[in-house]
Formats: structure tokens, sequence, C-alpha cells
């Protein structure tokens, strides 16, 4: 199965109304395992709306969603939960990291929630933060880090419960050329080990092309970038 399909996805915001904004006409995308796609999209476009439709944190008014081949459209609000949960990967611009807690807090403290053992939560978490760099960081919380290495804490507790699809919403805003090119690396190369499939929306044209594929969201629906 895929690690995302969405197809005929259709929003309008106030409809009916006289400021009536349509922001999704029939919306359709495939993202497969070990599949990274690029989302480009002007601002006001609707990028924000897409993914947090992906990631069921808002319902389309039409369309059917999968994720890892689980249907989630008209799916009860617990099964969504249990998909965003044990599925799904977030990393938004604000990383809302925990503060009192260590950066590997911060990746164990997810797995612990799933229901992972302790033993296993921290082997993941020191494996996800070596890969970005952040080894020597372990013991520091959030304000004792760089915004960058913040962000790099936030890629690893994205992926802490090895969703089947990540969703990122210009993840490397914060990063220094060098840094978004090897958490980039970090990102293809568990894509490539474990299937993960990854919808990244960014403006960084750089990271864009070295993306397996580009989709561009224009007047409601999504091309080939
Ligand atoms: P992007 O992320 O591409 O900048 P968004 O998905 O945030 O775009 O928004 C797309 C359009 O929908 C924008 O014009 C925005 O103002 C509008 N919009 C977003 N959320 C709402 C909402 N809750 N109610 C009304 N309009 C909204
Ligand atoms: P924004 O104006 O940037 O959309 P919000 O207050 O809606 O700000 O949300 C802050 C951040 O948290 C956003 O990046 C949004 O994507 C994310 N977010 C919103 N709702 C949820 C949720 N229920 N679970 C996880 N993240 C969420």
């Amino acid at each position: 199965s895929d690690a995302l399909l969405l197809e005929g996805i259709e929003k309008t915001y106030n409809p009916g109304r006289a400021n009536a904004l349509r922001v999704l006409g029939g919306a359709a995308l495939r993202v497969e395992k070990g599949e990274v796609v690029g989302l480009v999209a002007p601002s006001g476009a609707g990028k924000s709306t897409l993914l947090h439709i992906a990631g069921l944190l808002e319902t389309p008014d039409a369309g059917r969603i999968r994720i890892a081949g689980e249907p989630a459209d008209g799916a009860s609000d617990r099964v969504r939960t249990r998909l965003r949960r044990d599925r799904i990967g977030f990393i938004y611009q604000f990383h809302h990291l925990l503060p009192e807690f260590s950066a590997l807090e911060n990746v164990v403290l997810p797995q612990l929630a799933a229901g992972s053992g302790s033993g296993a939560a921290e082997a993941r978490a020191r494996d996800l933060l070596d890969r970005v760099g952040l080894s020597g960081r372990l013991d520091h919380r959030p304000a004792e880090l760089s915004g960058g290495e913040q962000q790099r804490v936030a890629f690893c507790r994205a992926l802490a419960n090895a969703p089947d699809l990540l969703l990122a919403d210009e993840p490397t805003g914060n990063l220094d050329p060098g840094t978004s090119d090897r958490v980039f690396d970090a990102l293809l190369a568990l894509a490539r080990e474990t299937g993960l499939g990854a919808l990244i929306a960014t403006h960084n044209l750089e990271l864009s092309r070295r993306m397996d594929r580009v989709v561009r969201l224009e007047d409601g629906v999504l091309v080939p970038g």
C-alpha cells in the first residue's frame, strides 16, 4: 500500500457565504512507501490546509484519504487519533518541544506513550539523534539548544514511533545549508531503509531538487512540479 493516498479532496472555507473561499478543488496525490515528495505553492495557495487534511487534523468537504492503506475519510475520531499517533509523524515550523525535558527525553517520551519499552525507546532515540549529528546534545534541554538543533530534535521526535508517513511544513527553515543537507540525508536514508513516505512543503529550491518528486498546488489541484 501507499504511505498516503488523497483523491478528490475539496475544501471551501466559509461555504455559502459572501467570503467563501475554495482552497482545494479535487486535489489528488499518492506518496509511495520510501518516497520523498516535495510540495511547493505560493503563500495562501492552501499548503497548510492540504497538510492538515493529510494529517487528519482537518476534515475535507469531500474526497478519499488513505494512510498506509487504511481509509481515514469518514473514520471515527478514535480511529483518526490512532492513525495520527501510530502512522503519521509531523514536523511544524514551530516545533513545540517539551521545554522541561532533555533532547533524548523529547524523543523517548512519545515512544513510551505509544507503548514501547524504555530500553528500546532509548536505543531508537539515540540512533535517530545520532543520525542528525546530535549525539553530543542528548542531555540538553530545548532552551540550551540552538534553533537548528531544536529543529533536528523535532525531526527525530516526529520519527520516534516509526510512522509510515511524515508530513512537514518548511522543516529546514531554521537550518543553515550544511545542517539542512544533513537532516535531508538522514530523511532519505530512513525512507530507503524503512519505507517511510514523506510529504514536505518547502520554498527551498535546492532542497526540492533533491526530492524524489515535486508537486505544485495550483488553483486547488496538485500538478507535477
Ligand atoms: P498556505 O499554507 O499555502 O499559505 P493555507 O492553507 O494556510 O495556505 O490557506 C489557504 C487560504 O485559505 C488562505 O487564503 C487562507 O487565508 C485561507 N484560510 C486558511 N484557514 C482558514 C480558515 N480557518 N477560515 C477561512 N479561511 C482560511
Ligand atoms: P497556525 O496559525 O500556524 O496554523 P495553530 O495555532 O493553528 O497555528 O497551530 C500551531 C501549530 O500546531 C501549527 O503549525 C499547526 O500545524 C499545528 N497544529 C494545529 N493543530 C494541531 C493538532 N491538533 N495536533 C498537532 N499539531 C497541531
